[in-house]
């Protein structure tokens, strides 16, 4: 791939894995003049997660969300590489990675290996399913923007096939029974929307199936949304009561298979339960080449949930080689998009202080070889000292919202050294504007306005992809 490359053998290679949340921030701070960046993902866009739970009933186009990374990349000083490819291996001790084109229609090229002075591996996590059987078979994710494509095109078949004449009244109430497992934020954002798509739409199109439509979230744990304030998850538990979303909480699913799931429920007992769409939002776990990479820097890297970094972002065990932040690491804050876009935005400014660094060390240098004044070079080691200095990540938590159905959304945000909670309509107009400000560009924004907009006006769509 190196042909292609504005290549400068005089300054570093930075290799980034991964273009989501994170790798998007880092690539937006850092000065690319000091470097050479290539970008490798499986993925040609950045996606806005928070909004993706809105996408599988149609509440948001799916392109809306989304952003090229090329966008970013060709209004960089310097050009900067993008591959759409998958990376397949690090080799921290060679300092190389090996990707390959994944997509259905690739060349004749195999696998390509690349050499990398510093790498940023921004690659995030996968689906957690605890090897639950059928899991990975029998259910729907919602983690990727195809994931939600594929739930709205399910969703749409189960209302479909359960309108289809001949069938036995239980059939009918199994293919219109959908049921999320997971009372984290993706489980609960997603309840909640489907709950609008069935009230404000399904009502409308299919007035005779739209009431015998039932949604459940199933979770292992007392109660939902641990993350947020006792007094806010009692307000998501009874808004989902008066919305009919059935909650089985302290309910354990064992078991996935085809058309049911077998739950442990809160007496100890195995029941199954039918269902026509199950949504497995399960949580987070490491992928297999971050498992890979953890293997080849031995006892370094001894953490079951993820990569170890010190609070410089650098991967322990790399001697400053590779930079690693989001969702692939093991931190003391939450995998959040806002805590891997500060990550992210801190490594791009710690490269362009590293490079600052770099340019001074040579002016120095240059200084003291030609036998400069003594206090021109007194000046340059003092800015040189001064830059010398790596301040440690800082994280500063904005506060955290969900959306719940029905118009309301929950918000704890930090104020005043303590912390405001509220829910309702209020809280449901801030998290929209809050959410819509987030976007990437003013593309984005007015791309997601209109399908609110249209949404309200036309209601959502309800043809099958
Ligand atoms: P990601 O954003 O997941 O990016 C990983 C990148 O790595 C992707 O570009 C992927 O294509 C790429 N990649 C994967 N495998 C490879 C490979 N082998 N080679 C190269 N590249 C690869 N957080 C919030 O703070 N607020 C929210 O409202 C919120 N809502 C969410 C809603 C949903 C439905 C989900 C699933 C998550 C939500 N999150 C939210 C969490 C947030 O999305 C993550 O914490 C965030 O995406 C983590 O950023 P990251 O850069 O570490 O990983
Ligand atoms: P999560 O880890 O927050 O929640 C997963 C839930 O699934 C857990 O409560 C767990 O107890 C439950 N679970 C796991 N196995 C189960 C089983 N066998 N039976 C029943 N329940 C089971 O996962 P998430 O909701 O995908 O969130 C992942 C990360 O993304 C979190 O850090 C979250 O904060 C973030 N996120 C934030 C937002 C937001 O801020 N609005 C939205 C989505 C995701």
């Amino acid at each position: 791939p190196g042909e292609q490359l504005p290549h400068d053998p005089s300054k570093k290679t930075i290799v980034v894995l991964g273009n989501g949340w994170g790798a998007t921030s880092m690539l937006k701070t850092i000065d690319t003049e000091d470097y050479n960046v290539i970008v490798i993902s499986p993925r040609n866009y950045w996606l806005y997660t928070p909004l993706l739970p809105s996408v599988p009933t149609g509440s948001v186009d799916p392109r809306s969300i989304i952003q090229p990374t090329r966008y970013i990349t060709r209004h960089k000083k310097r050009r900067v590489l993008f591959y759409e490819g998958e990376a397949m291996a690090v080799d921290p001790e060679k300092k190389t990675v090996t990707f390959q084109d994944t997509s259905p229609i690739h060349g004749e090229g195999g696998p390509s290996t690349i050499n990398y002075d510093y790498l940023v591996y921004a690659l995030g996590a996968e689906t957690q399913t605890f090897g639950i059987p059928g899991a990975k078979e029998n259910s729907c994710f919602l983690k990727e923007l195809w994931d939600a494509e594929q739930l709205r095109s399910k969703t749409m078949d189960c209302i479909e096939s359960a309108v289809f004449p001949g069938q036995t009244d239980s059939e009918v109430d199994r293919l219109l029974h959908m049921i999320v497992v997971g009372g984290g934020p993706t489980g609960v954002e997603l309840a909640g929307e489907m709950h609008d798509f069935v009230v404000e739409d399904l009502k409308k199109w299919y007035p005779e199936l739209a009431d015998r439509v039932r949604i459940t979230l199933i979770e292992a744990l007392p109660n939902v949304l641990p993350m947020f304030s006792k007094q806010l998850i009692a307000y998501t538990e009874s808004t989902f009561k008066q919305n009919k979303i059935d909650l089985l909480t302290r309910t354990m699913v064992q078991e996935i298979k085809p058309k049911s799931v077998v739950v442990k429920d809160p007496s100890g007992n195995k029941v199954e339960i039918p269902f026509g769409l199950l949504v497995w939002a399960g949580g987070n776990t490491m992928r297999p080449i971050t498992k890979d990479l953890m293997a080849k820097m031995g006892q370094h890297q001894t953490n079951k949930r993820g990569l170890t970094v010190d609070d410089h972002m650098v991967l322990a065990g790399s001697n400053g080689t590779i930079y690693s932040f989001g969702d692939c690491t093991a931190t003391s804050y939450a995998p959040t998009a806002q805590v891997a876009a500060q990550q992210g935005a801190y490594v791009g400014r710690l490269f362009n202080q590293l490079a600052q660094q770099a340019r001074l060390e040579a002016e120095l240098e240059e200084l003291k070889r030609s036998k400069a004044e003594l206090h021109e070079i007194d000046s340059v080691s003092k800015k040189l000292l001064k830059v010398s200095k790596y301040k440690p990540f800082h994280y500063s938590h904005q506060g955290s919202l969900a959306y719940i159905g029905s118009d309301k959304a929950i918000a704890d945000l930090p104020f005043l050294n303590g912390n405001i909670s509220s829910g309702g309509v209020a809280t449901f107009l801030f998290w929209r504007s809050a959410y819509l400000s987030n976007l990437f560009s003013l593309r984005n924004r007015s791309l997601v306005m209109l399908d609110w907009v249209k949404v309200f006006i036309f209601g959502r769509d309800v043809s099958r992809d």
